[in-house]
């Protein structure tokens, strides 16, 4: 089974990211970029399954700038075999991005697709299922559980009243919830030998695929900053707060 990660160059979740002056996104320069951390349990997945002797190749692909090789390297020094990256500096959504990874998925053609169920800068959620619904895939979101059943994948996957079982018909999208695993640390050593594995690199032009977006980003704001929190001595004070100051009951 050929197994296709899409992994995202994100902000290090520790970056606390400072808005642009002009308010039009997220100021990028000198700051620390990381790969998404559900794009890693994505990774770590996919690598389970090739030590398990269920997948037979494990292939990474990121859209982004030329960066997002560093990503890629990552991932392969975590187990993944190949990379492929489509390089565009425009910010894509995640139409233009599902269009790409179908285009990828058609000439790779994998059985099993495993994306992260959301990525920490652009809080989607969008991506898995619309490539889901481009490539006609079946699609296990939110995964807690993945396993492989007489060709057939099985996820368990987290939802509001609990624990809900799918059985899937390959190809199947999945996407990575965070308690599906706990991703590895890439050894030294395999750092290393991630540096001669195939990285190939190719366009939205090249795979025919039109990036153009229906939606702008009208305007960026930070969040605003909360006031200082207090230490009530007794719940008799607490209640008599929420009654007489905050007004909420
Ligand atoms: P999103 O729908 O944007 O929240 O992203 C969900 C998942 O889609 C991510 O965890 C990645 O697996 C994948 N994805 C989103 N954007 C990209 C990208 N630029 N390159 C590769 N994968 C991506």
């Amino acid at each position: 089974m050929k197994v296709l990660v899409a992994v995202k160059r994100v902000v290090d979740f520790n970056v606390k990211v400072r808005v642009k002056a002009d308010h039009s996104g997220i100021d990028l320069a000198n700051v620390k970029m990381a790969m998404n951390p559900f794009c890693e349990i994505a990774v770590e997945e996919a690598v389970r399954l090739k030590e398990q002797g269920i997948a037979s190749e494990v292939v990474v692909v990121s859209v982004g700038p030329g960066a997002a090789q560093e990503q890629l390297r990552t991932a392969l020094a975590l187990g993944a075999d190949r990379a492929v990256l489509v390089e565009t500096v425009d910010e894509l959504n995640a139409l233009a991005v599902a269009k790409l990874l179908k285009a990828v998925a058609d000439k790779e053609q994998p059985q099993l697709l495993i994306l992260g169920k959301q990525a920490i800068d652009s809080d989607n959620n969008q991506t898995g299922q619309m490539l889901a619904a481009l490539g006609g895939y079946a699609q296990g979101t939110f995964a807690s559980k993945v396993s492989v059943e007489g060709g057939q994948l099985l996820v368990t996957r987290e939802v509001d009243g609990g624990l809900q079982t799918v059985v899937l018909n390959l190809p199947a999208v999945v996407t990575t919830d965070l308690r599906l695993n706990e991703p590895r640390y890439a050894s030294l050593p395999n750092i290393m030998k991630a540096k001669k594995k195939p990285l190939d690199t190719t366009t939205p032009e090249a795979l025919s695929v039109s990036t153009a977006s229906s939606n702008t980003v009208v305007k960026v704001e930070a969040p605003a900053s909360r006031s200082a929190g207090i230490k009530v001595k007794s719940v008799a004070e607490l209640v008599e707060k929420l009654k007489n100051e905050a007004k909420v009951i």
